[in-house]
Protein backbone atom coordinates (compact mmCIF):
# COMPACT_ATOMS: atom_id res chain seq x y z
CA UNK A 1 0.00 0.00 0.00
CA UNK A 2 1.21 3.30 -0.82
CA UNK A 3 1.54 5.88 1.97
CA UNK A 4 -0.58 8.26 1.22
CA UNK A 5 -4.31 7.53 -0.20
CA UNK A 6 -5.80 10.81 -1.22
CA UNK A 7 -9.47 10.86 -1.77
CA UNK A 8 -9.43 14.29 -2.85
CA UNK A 9 -12.28 15.45 -5.51
CA UNK A 10 -9.87 16.89 -7.94
CA UNK A 11 -7.56 17.56 -9.04
CA UNK A 12 -7.68 13.51 -7.65
CA UNK A 13 -5.09 10.45 -7.66
CA UNK A 14 -3.64 9.13 -10.68
CA UNK A 15 -3.66 5.20 -11.59
CA UNK A 16 -0.08 4.39 -9.86
CA UNK A 17 1.06 2.26 -13.21
CA UNK A 18 0.16 5.52 -15.05
CA UNK A 19 2.38 7.51 -12.88
CA UNK A 20 5.14 4.73 -12.86
CA UNK A 21 5.13 5.09 -16.88
CA UNK A 22 5.45 8.88 -16.94
CA UNK A 23 8.51 8.80 -14.57
CA UNK A 24 10.05 6.12 -16.89
CA UNK A 25 9.58 8.22 -20.05
CA UNK A 26 9.60 11.22 -18.61
CA UNK A 27 13.22 12.19 -19.81
CA UNK A 28 13.42 10.44 -23.38
CA UNK A 29 10.05 9.77 -24.57
CA UNK A 30 9.14 7.31 -27.51
CA UNK A 31 13.36 7.56 -28.28
CA UNK A 32 13.16 11.42 -28.95
CA UNK A 33 15.48 11.60 -26.09
CA UNK A 34 13.40 14.59 -25.03
CA UNK A 35 10.30 14.72 -22.44
CA UNK A 36 7.07 14.58 -24.14
CA UNK A 37 6.62 18.23 -22.71
CA UNK A 38 9.56 19.51 -24.97
CA UNK A 39 8.13 18.49 -28.00
CA UNK A 40 6.22 20.50 -30.92
CA UNK A 41 2.59 19.35 -30.52
CA UNK A 42 2.73 19.83 -34.49
CA UNK A 43 5.51 17.37 -35.13
CA UNK A 44 4.72 13.94 -35.70
CA UNK A 45 5.21 12.22 -32.25
CA UNK A 46 3.14 14.24 -30.57
CA UNK A 47 0.17 14.52 -33.83
CA UNK A 48 0.28 10.55 -33.66
CA UNK A 49 0.34 10.50 -30.33
CA UNK A 50 -2.71 12.70 -29.80
CA UNK A 51 -4.90 10.65 -32.03
CA UNK A 52 -4.17 7.43 -31.13
CA UNK A 53 -5.45 8.78 -27.49
CA UNK A 54 -8.59 10.24 -29.05
CA UNK A 55 -9.22 6.52 -31.00
CA UNK A 56 -8.82 5.08 -27.43
CA UNK A 57 -11.10 7.20 -25.75
CA UNK A 58 -13.80 6.81 -28.92
CA UNK A 59 -13.27 3.07 -28.46
CA UNK A 60 -13.59 3.51 -24.37
CA UNK A 61 -16.83 5.17 -24.81
CA UNK A 62 -17.98 3.49 -27.82
CA UNK A 63 -18.21 7.34 -29.25
CA UNK A 64 -20.28 7.39 -32.86
CA UNK A 65 -18.59 8.61 -36.23
CA UNK A 66 -21.43 11.70 -36.09
CA UNK A 67 -19.51 13.45 -32.44
CA UNK A 68 -16.45 14.91 -32.83
CA UNK A 69 -14.31 14.84 -30.19
CA UNK A 70 -12.19 17.72 -29.38
CA UNK A 71 -9.24 18.22 -25.88
CA UNK A 72 -10.02 22.08 -25.24
CA UNK A 73 -8.78 24.45 -22.21
CA UNK A 74 -10.73 26.49 -19.67
CA UNK A 75 -12.35 23.26 -17.87
CA UNK A 76 -15.71 22.85 -17.00
CA UNK A 77 -16.11 26.20 -16.41
CA UNK A 78 -15.48 27.42 -20.01
CA UNK A 79 -18.32 25.00 -20.96
CA UNK A 80 -20.66 26.92 -18.82
CA UNK A 81 -20.74 29.62 -21.58
CA UNK A 82 -19.17 27.43 -24.43
CA UNK A 83 -21.91 25.51 -24.65
CA UNK A 84 -24.77 28.01 -24.68
CA UNK A 85 -22.50 30.12 -27.62
CA UNK A 86 -22.06 26.90 -30.08
CA UNK A 87 -25.66 26.05 -29.86
CA UNK A 88 -28.36 28.82 -28.86
CA UNK A 89 -28.22 30.10 -32.97
CA UNK A 90 -31.19 32.07 -32.85
CA UNK A 91 -33.10 30.21 -29.36
CA UNK A 92 -33.38 32.74 -26.68
CA UNK A 93 -34.20 30.00 -23.85
CA UNK A 94 -32.71 26.99 -22.40
CA UNK A 95 -33.35 24.76 -19.84
CA UNK A 96 -31.03 23.74 -16.77
CA UNK A 97 -31.70 20.97 -14.63
CA UNK A 98 -30.81 22.07 -11.24
CA UNK A 99 -29.42 19.03 -9.48
CA UNK A 100 -26.51 20.77 -7.10
CA UNK A 101 -23.61 23.29 -7.32
CA UNK A 102 -22.26 23.03 -10.25
CA UNK A 103 -25.19 22.81 -12.17
CA UNK A 104 -26.38 25.66 -11.15
CA UNK A 105 -23.14 26.86 -11.74
CA UNK A 106 -24.08 26.44 -15.24
CA UNK A 107 -26.97 28.00 -15.12
CA UNK A 108 -25.72 31.47 -13.60
CA UNK A 109 -23.45 31.61 -16.57
CA UNK A 110 -25.48 30.50 -19.21
CA UNK A 111 -28.05 33.16 -18.18
CA UNK A 112 -25.78 35.71 -19.37
CA UNK A 113 -26.58 34.42 -22.74
CA UNK A 114 -30.12 33.37 -22.66
CA UNK A 115 -33.27 33.31 -20.81
CA UNK A 116 -32.52 30.01 -18.53
CA UNK A 117 -35.56 27.38 -17.30
CA UNK A 118 -34.53 27.05 -14.41
CA UNK A 119 -35.30 23.64 -13.26
CA UNK A 120 -34.74 22.42 -9.74
CA UNK A 121 -35.14 18.68 -8.98
CA UNK A 122 -33.73 18.29 -5.34
CA UNK A 123 -36.58 16.43 -3.17
CA UNK A 124 -35.55 16.79 0.62
CA UNK A 125 -37.81 14.29 2.68
CA UNK A 126 -36.78 14.83 6.37
CA UNK A 127 -33.13 15.22 5.33
CA UNK A 128 -32.67 12.52 2.76
CA UNK A 129 -31.81 14.24 -0.06
CA UNK A 130 -33.10 12.71 -3.67
CA UNK A 131 -33.68 13.64 -7.76
CA UNK A 132 -36.48 13.63 -9.56
CA UNK A 133 -36.12 11.59 -12.30
CA UNK A 134 -36.20 12.77 -15.63
CA UNK A 135 -39.35 12.02 -16.83
CA UNK A 136 -40.67 14.54 -14.21
CA UNK A 137 -38.50 17.58 -15.56
CA UNK A 138 -40.39 20.49 -16.73
CA UNK A 139 -39.27 21.17 -19.68
CA UNK A 140 -39.64 23.77 -22.20
CA UNK A 141 -40.82 23.00 -25.42
CA UNK A 142 -39.19 25.74 -27.32
CA UNK A 143 -35.77 25.60 -25.10
CA UNK A 144 -32.79 25.51 -27.32
CA UNK A 145 -31.55 22.35 -25.11
CA UNK A 146 -31.66 21.06 -21.73
CA UNK A 147 -28.14 20.89 -19.68
CA UNK A 148 -27.68 18.46 -16.38
CA UNK A 149 -24.76 17.50 -14.35
CA UNK A 150 -25.01 13.30 -13.57
CA UNK A 151 -22.70 13.64 -11.00
CA UNK A 152 -22.46 16.27 -8.58
CA UNK A 153 -18.78 16.23 -7.24
CA UNK A 154 -19.79 18.34 -3.99
CA UNK A 155 -22.95 16.75 -2.57
CA UNK A 156 -22.66 13.49 -4.08
CA UNK A 157 -25.79 13.00 -5.90
CA UNK A 158 -25.76 11.50 -9.51
CA UNK A 159 -28.27 10.51 -12.04
CA UNK A 160 -27.04 7.18 -13.54
CA UNK A 161 -29.61 7.43 -16.55
CA UNK A 162 -29.57 8.42 -19.46
CA UNK A 163 -32.31 10.73 -19.65
CA UNK A 164 -34.15 10.70 -23.04
CA UNK A 165 -36.11 13.37 -24.82
CA UNK A 166 -37.80 13.78 -27.55
CA UNK A 167 -36.47 15.75 -30.41
CA UNK A 168 -34.61 17.82 -27.47
CA UNK A 169 -30.50 18.00 -27.44
CA UNK A 170 -29.47 17.03 -24.45
CA UNK A 171 -26.03 18.91 -23.00
CA UNK A 172 -24.22 17.10 -19.84
CA UNK A 173 -21.22 17.88 -17.65
CA UNK A 174 -19.82 14.83 -16.82
CA UNK A 175 -16.60 16.10 -15.13
CA UNK A 176 -16.45 13.68 -12.21
CA UNK A 177 -18.22 10.84 -13.58
CA UNK A 178 -17.02 10.33 -16.95
CA UNK A 179 -15.23 7.16 -17.89
CA UNK A 180 -16.86 5.56 -14.45
CA UNK A 181 -19.42 3.67 -16.48
CA UNK A 182 -20.49 3.22 -20.00
CA UNK A 183 -22.28 5.95 -21.50
CA UNK A 184 -25.09 5.84 -24.25
CA UNK A 185 -23.54 8.94 -26.07
CA UNK A 186 -26.08 8.96 -29.47
CA UNK A 187 -29.06 10.51 -26.18
CA UNK A 188 -26.28 13.12 -26.13
CA UNK A 189 -25.94 16.64 -28.20
CA UNK A 190 -22.70 17.22 -26.30
CA UNK A 191 -21.10 15.86 -23.14
CA UNK A 192 -18.16 17.73 -21.75
CA UNK A 193 -15.66 16.77 -19.05
CA UNK A 194 -12.18 18.55 -16.50
CA UNK A 195 -9.82 16.16 -17.08
CA UNK A 196 -9.06 16.64 -13.36
CA UNK A 197 -11.53 14.09 -11.68
CA UNK A 198 -11.19 10.95 -13.48
CA UNK A 199 -9.09 11.31 -16.76
CA UNK A 200 -5.72 13.30 -16.07
CA UNK A 201 -4.06 16.29 -15.04
CA UNK A 202 -5.93 19.59 -14.55
CA UNK A 203 -5.57 21.39 -17.35
CA UNK A 204 -7.39 19.81 -20.06
CA UNK A 205 -11.12 19.50 -21.42
CA UNK A 206 -13.12 16.88 -23.26
CA UNK A 207 -15.57 17.80 -25.24
CA UNK A 208 -17.95 15.18 -27.28
CA UNK A 209 -19.93 16.81 -29.48
CA UNK A 210 -22.52 15.85 -32.15
CA UNK A 211 -21.86 16.98 -35.92
CA UNK A 212 -24.77 18.89 -36.01
CA UNK A 213 -24.55 21.10 -33.28
CA UNK A 214 -21.20 22.54 -34.48
CA UNK A 215 -21.15 25.37 -37.00
CA UNK A 216 -24.06 27.32 -34.53
CA UNK A 217 -21.96 29.65 -33.24
CA UNK A 218 -22.56 33.69 -33.86
CA UNK A 219 -19.53 35.39 -35.99
CA UNK A 220 -18.79 37.05 -33.15
CA UNK A 221 -17.64 34.11 -30.75
CA UNK A 222 -14.22 33.90 -30.10
CA UNK A 223 -12.35 31.46 -32.08
CA UNK A 224 -10.48 29.84 -29.58
CA UNK A 225 -14.24 28.83 -27.96
CA UNK A 226 -16.05 27.73 -31.30
CA UNK A 227 -16.51 24.22 -31.63
CA UNK A 228 -16.26 24.74 -35.65
CA UNK A 229 -12.82 25.98 -35.00
CA UNK A 230 -11.57 23.51 -32.84
CA UNK A 231 -12.51 20.97 -34.66
CA UNK A 232 -10.86 22.07 -38.28
CA UNK A 233 -8.21 22.27 -36.40
CA UNK A 234 -8.21 18.76 -34.47
CA UNK A 235 -7.59 20.64 -31.07
CA UNK A 236 -5.00 22.22 -32.03
CA UNK A 237 -6.38 25.66 -33.22
CA UNK A 238 -3.67 26.89 -30.29
CA UNK A 239 -1.22 25.32 -28.40
CA UNK A 240 -3.08 22.60 -26.45
CA UNK A 241 -1.95 20.97 -23.42
CA UNK A 242 0.40 18.68 -24.81
CA UNK A 243 1.41 16.91 -21.05
CA UNK A 244 -2.11 17.09 -19.77
CA UNK A 245 -3.17 15.10 -23.34
CA UNK A 246 -0.28 12.56 -22.93
CA UNK A 247 -1.04 11.68 -19.71
CA UNK A 248 -5.37 11.46 -20.20
CA UNK A 249 -3.92 8.91 -23.16
CA UNK A 250 -2.01 7.00 -20.67
CA UNK A 251 -4.92 6.56 -18.68
CA UNK A 252 -7.37 5.76 -21.35
CA UNK A 253 -4.71 3.03 -22.30
CA UNK A 254 -4.83 1.68 -18.91
CA UNK A 255 -8.81 1.59 -18.53
CA UNK A 256 -8.87 -0.51 -21.85
CA UNK A 257 -6.50 -3.04 -20.57
CA UNK A 258 -8.59 -3.20 -17.15
CA UNK A 259 -11.40 -4.31 -19.67
CA UNK A 260 -13.05 -1.00 -20.26
CA UNK A 261 -15.90 0.87 -19.13
CA UNK A 262 -17.96 -2.26 -18.22
CA UNK A 263 -15.35 -3.38 -15.70
CA UNK A 264 -14.59 0.66 -14.46
CA UNK A 265 -18.06 0.43 -13.36
CA UNK A 266 -17.94 -3.02 -11.37
CA UNK A 267 -14.74 -1.94 -10.17
CA UNK A 268 -16.24 1.22 -8.78
CA UNK A 269 -19.74 -0.09 -7.63
CA UNK A 270 -17.93 -2.72 -5.38
CA UNK A 271 -16.04 0.00 -3.80
CA UNK A 272 -18.51 2.74 -3.14
CA UNK A 273 -21.02 -0.24 -2.09
CA UNK A 274 -18.30 -1.33 -0.11
CA UNK A 275 -18.34 2.27 1.91
CA UNK A 276 -21.91 3.12 1.43
CA UNK A 277 -22.79 -0.26 3.42
CA UNK A 278 -20.46 0.77 6.28
CA UNK A 279 -21.55 4.20 6.75
CA UNK A 280 -25.63 2.91 6.84
CA UNK A 281 -24.84 0.08 9.63
CA UNK A 282 -22.52 2.98 11.57
CA UNK A 283 -24.64 4.91 14.24
CA UNK A 284 -21.80 7.28 13.94
CA UNK A 285 -21.48 7.92 10.11
CA UNK A 286 -23.89 9.34 7.97
CA UNK A 287 -24.57 10.23 4.03
CA UNK A 288 -27.88 11.83 3.76
CA UNK A 289 -28.10 10.83 -0.13
CA UNK A 290 -31.40 8.61 -1.03
CA UNK A 291 -30.18 4.92 -2.49
CA UNK A 292 -31.13 5.71 -5.91
CA UNK A 293 -28.59 9.22 -5.99
CA UNK A 294 -26.13 8.30 -4.67
CA UNK A 295 -23.06 9.21 -6.52
CA UNK A 296 -19.97 5.94 -6.92
CA UNK A 297 -17.72 8.43 -7.31
CA UNK A 298 -18.38 10.98 -4.09
CA UNK A 299 -19.10 9.87 -0.86
CA UNK A 300 -20.08 12.70 1.44
CA UNK A 301 -20.42 11.53 4.91
CA UNK A 302 -20.56 13.13 8.69
CA UNK A 303 -19.93 12.22 11.80
CA UNK A 304 -21.87 13.12 15.28
CA UNK A 305 -20.56 16.81 15.37
CA UNK A 306 -18.55 19.28 13.54
CA UNK A 307 -16.02 18.92 16.08
CA UNK A 308 -15.69 15.30 15.26
CA UNK A 309 -15.42 15.82 11.79
CA UNK A 310 -12.68 18.86 12.27
CA UNK A 311 -10.85 15.83 14.38
CA UNK A 312 -11.42 13.18 11.82
CA UNK A 313 -9.95 15.00 9.16
CA UNK A 314 -6.67 15.46 11.32
CA UNK A 315 -6.70 12.16 12.44
CA UNK A 316 -6.98 10.47 8.87
CA UNK A 317 -4.41 13.14 7.30
CA UNK A 318 -1.74 11.04 10.34
CA UNK A 319 -2.72 7.63 8.99
CA UNK A 320 -1.89 8.76 5.27
CA UNK A 321 -5.53 9.20 4.48
CA UNK A 322 -6.00 12.99 3.00
CA UNK A 323 -8.42 15.17 0.47
CA UNK A 324 -11.37 13.77 2.35
CA UNK A 325 -12.78 17.50 4.20
CA UNK A 326 -16.02 17.84 2.48
CA UNK A 327 -16.63 20.83 0.87
CA UNK A 328 -16.86 23.99 2.67
CA UNK A 329 -20.68 24.44 1.26
CA UNK A 330 -21.82 20.78 2.85
CA UNK A 331 -18.77 20.65 5.57
CA UNK A 332 -18.13 17.00 6.91
CA UNK A 333 -16.09 14.13 4.82
CA UNK A 334 -16.06 13.52 1.47
CA UNK A 335 -14.04 9.99 -0.14
CA UNK A 336 -13.84 10.78 -3.80
CA UNK A 337 -13.14 6.91 -5.15
CA UNK A 338 -12.57 7.48 -8.84
CA UNK A 339 -11.31 5.00 -11.29
CA UNK A 340 -8.00 5.27 -10.00
CA UNK A 341 -8.89 4.32 -6.90
CA UNK A 342 -8.78 0.92 -5.54
CA UNK A 343 -10.45 -1.57 -3.79
CA UNK A 344 -7.93 -1.95 -0.85
CA UNK A 345 -7.66 1.63 -0.44
CA UNK A 346 -11.29 2.22 0.14
CA UNK A 347 -10.82 -0.38 2.54
CA UNK A 348 -8.03 0.89 4.33
CA UNK A 349 -10.51 4.36 4.36
CA UNK A 350 -13.30 1.92 6.53
CA UNK A 351 -10.42 0.40 8.49
CA UNK A 352 -9.39 4.01 9.82
CA UNK A 353 -13.53 5.18 10.04
CA UNK A 354 -13.97 1.72 12.03
CA UNK A 355 -10.89 2.68 14.51
CA UNK A 356 -11.90 6.46 14.93
CA UNK A 357 -15.38 5.57 15.62
CA UNK A 358 -14.09 2.82 18.64
CA UNK A 359 -12.19 6.02 19.98
CA UNK A 360 -14.97 8.52 19.58
CA UNK A 361 -18.19 6.95 19.46
C1 LIG B 1 -15.03 20.19 -10.81
C2 LIG B 1 -16.28 20.39 -11.54
C3 LIG B 1 -16.51 21.53 -12.33
C4 LIG B 1 -15.50 22.64 -12.45
O1 LIG B 1 -14.47 22.21 -13.24
P1 LIG B 1 -13.30 23.18 -13.75
O2 LIG B 1 -12.54 22.26 -14.64
O3 LIG B 1 -12.55 23.60 -12.54
O4 LIG B 1 -13.91 24.32 -14.47
C5 LIG B 1 -17.71 21.62 -13.01
N1 LIG B 1 -18.63 20.66 -12.93
C6 LIG B 1 -18.46 19.55 -12.17
C7 LIG B 1 -19.53 18.50 -12.13
C8 LIG B 1 -17.27 19.38 -11.45
O5 LIG B 1 -17.09 18.28 -10.72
Amino acid sequence: MKKTINFSAGPAMLPHEVLIQAQAELLNWHQTGCSVMELSHRGKDFEQYALEATQDLRDILNIPDNYKVLFLQGGARAQFASVPLNILSDNTTADYIESGYWSKCASDEAEKYCHVNRIKIQNDNNGILSLKPYEQWQINPDSAYIHYCPNETIEGLAIFDDPTFDNKTIVADFSSCILSKPINISQYGIIYAGAQKNIGPSGITIVIVRDDLIGKAKQELPSILDYAVQAKHDSMFNTPPTFAWYMSGLVFKWIKQLGGLTAMEERNRSKAEMLYRYIDQSDFYHNRIATENRSIMNVPFTSPSEDLDKRFVEKASQHGIIGIKGHRIVGGMRASIYNAMDLAEVEYLIEFMKEFEKTNG
